[in-house]
């Protein structure tokens, strides 16, 4: 009985130091991407609810690694997070948008925004610096914080979004619904829009409770002077309840995925 006991502690300690010789290597892999160009930034189209019209677009990071091929965000985001790379990737991702947004014209670009970055003292100053360096009006840069940004340092970031909307650029709180304390959260900040977290919307043909729910999110945020997001919008039927709630725009694969500038600059001049 006592050796079956010991087995899995054998097991996960092999599996810790793959993990911890991996995370190593990605490290040192994601230091080249930034210098050698690996990285590039997709934009996804956010249209409006009713009009089907292009609203913004938000910028998701991508990095082809030389051997690994695609590494989705969700694996590469952490891992700078953990070594302090995040940074300089969220810097790489802020210039890159900016020359997307210049090059649009008239379509504010959303860029992801870091915990990590958020908190640093500068923030706000060089999101500011960045936009004029560009020639850019604030409102063509919109930034997506999750409450992960909130949970600590409340105060900082509170100063922060305070300074940022003052100089005109929007905010939005990403993923709405899927922490713990997102309404507290409204009663603290202010922020531009709400994006409703794409399990509410995959979770609406399943019943009365989930549209009712949707619904209350959504006039939550209206009465709060919000717009709100629906994201991960993937069907025709999801997209015309969600217009019924009286979501105002959506995002998802039914309008269009992740796709490179050229494809978005289309998208813009219409068919
Ligand atoms: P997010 O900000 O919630 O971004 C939305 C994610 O949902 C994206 O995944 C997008 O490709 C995906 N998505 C959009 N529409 C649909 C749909 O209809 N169905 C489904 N199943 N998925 C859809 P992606 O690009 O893999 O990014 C994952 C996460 O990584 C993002 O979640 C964001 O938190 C983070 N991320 C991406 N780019 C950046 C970045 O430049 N900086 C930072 N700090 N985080 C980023
Ligand atoms: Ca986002
Ligand atoms: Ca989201
Ligand atoms: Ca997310």
């Amino acid at each position: 009985a006592k050796s079956d006991k010991r087995q899995p502690i054998q097991a996960f300690e092999l599996h810790m130091d793959e993990a911890l010789s991996f995370r190593r290597t990605m490290r040192k892999d994601l230091a080249v991407a930034i210098a050698e160009d690996q990285l590039h930034l997709l934009l996804q189209p956010v249209v409006g609810a009713r009009t089907g019209e292009l609203a913004s677009a938000e910028a998701l990071l991508r990095w082809t690694h030389p051997v690994l091929g695609a590494v989705s965000p969700a694996k590469l985001i952490p891992l700078a997070e953990e070594s302090g790379q995040i940074i300089a990737i969220d810097d790489w991702v802020l210039e890159q948008a900016l020359v997307y947004a210049a090059a649009l014209g008239d379509v504010p670009i959303a860029v992801n925004i870091s915990p990590v970055q958020f908190r640093h003292p500068g923030f706000a100053r060089k999101i500011v610096d960045r936009l004029s360096a560009h020639g850019l009006p604030p409102h063509l840069l919109k930034l997506e914080i999750t409450e992960g940004v909130l949970v600590t340092h409340t105060r900082a970031a509170s100063r922060a979004v305070n300074e940022l909307r003052e100089a005109g650029i929007r905010i939005a709180l990403d993923d709405f619904g899927t922490g713990f304390s997102s309404l507290s959260y409204l009663k603290d900040f202010q922020f531009d829009s709400l994006k409703i977290d794409r399990s509410f919307v995959t979770d609406l043909e399943n019943g009365r409770q989930s549209a009712e729910l949707l619904r209350a999110i959504i006039d939550l945020g209206h009465s709060l002077n919000m717009t709100v997001i629906a994201e991960g919008v993937e069907t025709a039927r999801q997209a015309s309840l969600i217009q019924l709630l009286g979501c105002d725009f959506i995002q998802g694969y039914f309008t269009g995925r992740p796709m490179p500038f050229e494809a978005l600059e289309a998208m813009k001049a219409g068919p």
